[in-house]
């Protein structure tokens, strides 16, 4: 009986540190209405969740920039988590060479082929080492 009220009070006592821990870190947070504006592609980004500042960092809402991003984002209910889904990039081929690159590369004279990344490195094209795709 004194062993099992032993392993209660270290249990207890646990506990209590862990839960104080946590309190403790989540006490240190304070969040600030953004008192500058964000903009996108030059537009001042209109948002009815304004941009937050919490330690010198902006946190925007997670849902609202995917959508101005091009970027699916959904809760997923079932698995209790965000799940974020990129577009596919689109990549160049060069009529010359056996690299791939970004759209805007200064080494790409004339295009052969607008294809996606993934199927660039399925022809067999290697990532252009000048603009890194
Ligand atoms: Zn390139």
């Amino acid at each position: 009986m004194k062993k099992r009220l032993q392993g209660f009070i270290v249990g207890l006592i646990l506990g209590v540190v862990l839960f104080t821990g946590t309190a403790a870190t989540a006490a240190n947070y304070q969040a600030l209405a953004a008192t500058f504006p964000v903009y996108i592609n030059g537009a001042e980004w209109q948002t009815d969740s304004p941009p937050i500042v919490i330690d010198g960092h902006t946190y925007l809402p997670l849902k609202a920039l995917g959508d101005v991003l091009g970027v699916d984002i959904q809760w997923n209910s079932a698995l209790f988590r965000v799940d974020i889904t990129k577009p596919e990039e689109i990549v160049v081929i060069s009529d010359q060479g056996n690299k791939y690159h970004r759209q805007n590369c200064p080494t790409v004279k004339k295009v052969k082929e607008y294809v996606t990344k993934e199927e660039a490195a399925a022809m067999g094209y290697e990532p252009c080492g000048v603009c890194q795709p």
